[in-house]
């Protein structure tokens, strides 16, 4: 982390669900790298603990009380990052949600909806919302999971709706083309709060570390670096590119 540039001068940054994990990671990331960066969540006391520990580290922050499936909070997301800022130029989507480990077909309607509505049509919506305000030169980032290309059993459907994050992000290089570049991150496995049902336990984490060539799980900074690439100016000429940051476990569809 000592040795990271500084990308993001003059850059405004949204991450969405970025109070912890990996989004947090990357919001410090393109802060460190120089960018205003605006967080966000859905509860207010996350918020304002995220806000204070990246303004120590210097950062130019600013926090948003946002769920993304709330419509409202959406679009006060938007309004107050161009209100505190002017501008928007990049996005990262990275809220997600895995309500339950039933097996597909025992999955309940009212799972199956929240978990589409979360993990892909809430980042639809976001961008939907930030669209008109995306200038020329601007990055959007989603993040989708290796689990988008070989769901396993406990996060089947979770892995369904990530799957349809690889979809979107060529669909929308396409549609946002050429101003907006738009890219993916497939994470491995990291040890967050999310994970921390297949991380915690010590022969659940081993056997997901064999899984890896590189015999680790991810980090968070792993995976912030990967997004820094992609919503930096290294990375403008990539677009409608899936990063997988998984060390080297399979990643086919
Ligand atoms: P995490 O550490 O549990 O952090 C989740 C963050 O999202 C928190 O800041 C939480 O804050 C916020 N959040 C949760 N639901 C939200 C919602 N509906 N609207 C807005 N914010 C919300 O999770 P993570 O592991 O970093 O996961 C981040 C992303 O990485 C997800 O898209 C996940 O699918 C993906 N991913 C993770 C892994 C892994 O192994 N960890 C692997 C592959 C992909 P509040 O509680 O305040 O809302």
């Amino acid at each position: 982390m000592e040795k990271i540039g500084k990308r993001f001068e003059g850059k405004v940054a949204i991450v969405t669900a970025s109070t912890q994990g990996i989004g947090f990671g990357i919001a410090e990331r393109l802060g460190l790298e120089g960018a205003s960066v605006v967080v966000s969540s859905r509860r207010q006391k996350n918020v304002d603990a995220a806000v204070e520990k990246l303004k120590a580290r210097g950062i130019k922050a600013f926090g948003v009380v946002c769920h993304v499936s709330n419509a409202q909070q959406r679009k006060n997301l938007i309004e107050q990052t161009l209100q505190k800022y002017g501008k928007i130029d990049v996005i990262v989507s990275n809220a997600a949600a895995n309500p339950a480990v039933d097996t597909i077909l025992e999955t309940k309607e009212p799972v199956l909806d929240k978990l589409w509505e979360i993990n892909v049509k809430a980042s639809i919506l976001v961008l939907q919302e930030a669209g008109p305000h995306l200038k020329k030169g601007s990055s959007v980032v989603l993040i989708s999971s290796i689990a988008a290309y070989h769901p396993p059993a406990a996060l089947a459907m979770y892995g369904v709706t990530k799957t349809a994050l690889l979809g979107l992000t060529k669909a929308l290089a396409a549609e946002m083309a050429p101003n907006t570049r738009v890219n993916c991150v497939a994470p491995g496995f990291v040890p967050t709060h999310f994970a921390a049902f297949l991380t915690t336990d010590e022969s659940m984490k081993k056997g997901l570390e064999e899984k890896t060539l590189l015999n680790r799980l991810g980090t968070t900074q792993d995976m912030a670096a990967a997004a820094a690439y992609l919503a930096s100016d290294d990375a403008s000429y990539v677009t409608g590119e899936i990063l997988v940051v998984a060390g080297g476990m399979p990643s086919r569809l």
